[in-house]
């Protein structure tokens, strides 16, 4: 089995009940953080994760409301580690400049606790790894793959197949569909991806926010790719606007019209177990 949970449903759009972009992926022992947007520790403590227990974090890409919270997260993760552990940070090029600038931006608060703490003697220790596409991980009976995904005009974005004792989970991130996704998806027993309401967001009055129906994949078009790789489990996520409780059968209706398999939708800390 590999566990999903979703530890941050929301958007860049401020909300008081959804944390920002993230999942949280159990395969084997290993806990792979997926984005860290707003609140992402947090929710993460609720589910009884600490920073010290992530394995790897993945990005897919490098807009805000997916990394707001990459320096709490170096940040606890290096103060709560007693045994200094190198957090491995896998995301597409650009992920080494924007983990450089977060630890320049830290510089006092690392110096503050090095020199207060007798145990504390180096900065945190962060191996950044930046892929295009291909295989990024395999280590634990854990296989992670690569692929680019299509979220233009921000380039470059990627999806993530975690594949563990013969269940694979894909994360597809920020995307319109597209072929790499498509491949990356194919024959998985689940795949999360991030949604929007067309048809509400088109009906804003507000310019900005219609404009990101231009990258995202509407509910419909998410379980669209779903349906063409033929993926057992649609989890959705990222809900614009907000996912209003007691309406989640309105979106699986949406989602339904393209799906026909089983549609997981819900707030935040929802967790779907995926097995064969
Ligand atoms: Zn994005
Ligand atoms: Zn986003």
């Amino acid at each position: 089995m590999i566990d999903v949970t979703l530890l941050g449903t929301g958007s860049p759009m401020v909300d008081p009940n959804r944390a920002g972009p993230s999942t949280l992926v159990k395969a084997g022992d290993s806990l792979f953080l997926v984005d860290c947007g707003r609140g992402v520790l947090m929710r993460a403590a609720a589910a009884g994760v600490g920073a010290a227990n992530i394995t790897a974090l993945l990005l897919t890409h490098l807009h805000s409301d997916h990394i707001t919270d990459l320096s709490d997260v170096i940040t606890t993760r290096w103060v709560t580690t007693f045994v200094p552990t190198p957090l491995p940070i896998i995301g597409p090029p650009g992920t080494k400049a924007v983990v450089d600038a977060t630890l320049a931006a830290l510089a006092p608060d690392i110096s503050y606790r090095i020199g207060h703490h007798p145990d504390i003697t180096e900065p945190p220790s962060i191996q950044v790894h930046e892929y295009a596409s291909g295989q990024v991980w395999d280590d634990g009976g854990v296989r992670i793959t690569a692929a680019p995904t299509d979220h233009r005009p921000v380039e470059p974005t990627l999806g993530f197949r975690i594949e563990h004792d013969g269940v694979a989970v894909v994360l597809a991130g920020d995307t319109v569909p597209c072929a790499g996704l498509d491949d990356l998806a194919k024959g998985a027993n689940a795949l999360v991806h991030t949604v929007i309401r067309a048809d509400l967001v088109e009906q804003m009055p507000v310019q900005r926010i219609r404009d990101i129906l231009d990258y995202h994949s509407s509910v419909e078009q998410a379980a669209a790719t779903a349906a063409r790789a033929g993926v057992g489990t649609l989890v959705l996520t990222h809900y614009v606007p907000p996912l209003v409780p007691g309406q989640e059968d309105q979106w699986r209706a949406k989602a339904a019209t393209e799906f026909s398999g089983p549609v997981e939708i819900g707030n935040d800390l929802l967790q779907v177990s995926v097995g064969n």
